[in-house]
């Protein structure tokens, strides 16, 4: 099937259109036509190499929201013209411990993701979501539930289950107390997710100017986190922290916030840390430093459903395909209030102008 996306040709280039074909449809099938596209900061890491292990062309895009064109023979759970969503994965072995037990982000032979990797059974290249149309096998495609705005449900695919599956993991209800610390695209679903949750909740934030926002996002207090008075007076707060600063910083600051048995679950920057860990304050007071991808497909739909049924989605800032490197820019300032979602109509009008 011949598609047009959006792809980067190199780490320095601007994105730019891209034909391609994807695989003839298999047995298990769902092949849709793809509404709106969410922006994470994956994409920019990806698109610009910033891990090293980039392989050109990448058409990037793992935040799909998408109406069923067809589906195969063996589908039963779709039918054309059901609205869905597409997240970070597309497959797995689904017979490993991580796979039987809904692990499938932690398969042992690892997951097919959804751009960048190799198909398990044809050995194509998976291309993403800043495209017209996707084909994913049916065990890894989301219901969206009735009534979502569906440019807002697009960065749950991601940002929503990223954040959601810590919350689950450290059993995060009324009395709990979370902190959130970066506020993007993975931080206000956090904010927004643990609230939902019934937590009291705090943000831990560089920028001072985004306090407002952070209340109406769910947040009880804001805590400017270069600020040693304010970082201190959270002093054994905190039974959960989730991290999501994506380049390297120090944790020493934020233990110290931790209660005892705590934890900080970084989910953010993958990768070295400059400093040394001081281990004492994680050994005196019982506290853990954790970390955490993506989620299964069950808890995927566990969170779209929760989302559905108590009104949270994405703040979004929807842009043309042809805005991305510009948004790509903004996201490394943090100016984004808080993901910007391709509007996926505007690759047709590429189509036109090229
Ligand atoms: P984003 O929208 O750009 O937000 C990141 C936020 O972190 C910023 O708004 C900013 O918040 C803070 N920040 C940015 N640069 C910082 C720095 N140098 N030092 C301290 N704080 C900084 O990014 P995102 O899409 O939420 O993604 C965040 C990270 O999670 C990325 O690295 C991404 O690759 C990763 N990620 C991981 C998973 C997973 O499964 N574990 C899934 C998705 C994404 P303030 O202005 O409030 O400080
Ligand atoms: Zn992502
Ligand atoms: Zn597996």
């Amino acid at each position: 099937m011949n598609v047009l996306g959006y792809a980067a040709y190199a780490a320095d280039a601007p994105l730019a259109p891209f034909r391609f074909e994807r695989r003839t449809p298999r047995h298990d099938d769902v092949v849709i036509d793809i509404l709106y596209c969410g922006v994470c900061h994956t994409d920019l890491h990806q698109v610009r190499n910033h891990r090293g292990a980039s392989r050109y062309p990448i058409v990037p895009g793992h935040e799909v929201i998408g109406r069923v064109r067809s589906v195969g023979p063996a589908v039963t759970r779709f039918k054309p013209g059901d609205t869905v969503g597409v997240g970070c994965m597309v497959d797995s072995c689904r017979h490993c411990v991580a796979c039987e037990s809904g692990h499938e982000q932690h398969c042992a032979t690892s997951p097919t993701f959804t751009y960048g990797s190799t198909d398990r059974h044809d050995q194509t290249r998976t291309f993403g979501g800043y495209s017209e149309s996707i084909i994913v096998s049916d065990g890894f495609v989301l219901r969206v539930p009735e009534g979502m705005d569906l440019a807002g449900a697009a960065p749950l695919l991601c940002a929503g289950i990223t954040t959601w599956a810590p919350l689950r993991r450290w059993q995060v209800g009324p009395g709990s107390r979370v902190a959130v610390m970066g506020l993007g695209g993975l931080g206000h679903m956090a904010l927004k997710l643990a609230k939902g949750l019934g937590a009291d909740v705090t943000l831990f934030t560089r920028s001072s100017g985004k306090e407002a926002d952070a209340r109406r996002l769910g947040a009880d207090r804001v805590v400017i986190s270069t600020d040693a008075a304010q970082m201190a007076a959270c002093a054994g707060r905190f039974d959960l922290i989730i991290d999501t600063v994506p380049y390297v910083h120090a944790l020493t600051p934020y233990l110290p916030t931790l209660s005892f048995d705590g934890t900080l679950v970084l989910v953010g920057y993958m990768g070295a840390l400059d400093e040394q860990l001081n281990t004492a304050p994680l050994v005196y007071g019982g506290r853990a430093v954790a970390g955490s991808f993506i989620g299964g497909v069950a808890e995927t739909q566990e969170m779209l459903d929760f989302c559905g049924q108590h009104g949270i989605s994405s703040d979004v800032e929807v842009i043309r395909v042809q805005q991305i490197d510009e948004a790509y820019e903004r996201m490394l300032k943090s100016d984004v209030k808080y993901r910007f979602v391709i509007d996926m109509s505007s690759l047709k009008s590429q189509e036109l102008d090229a």
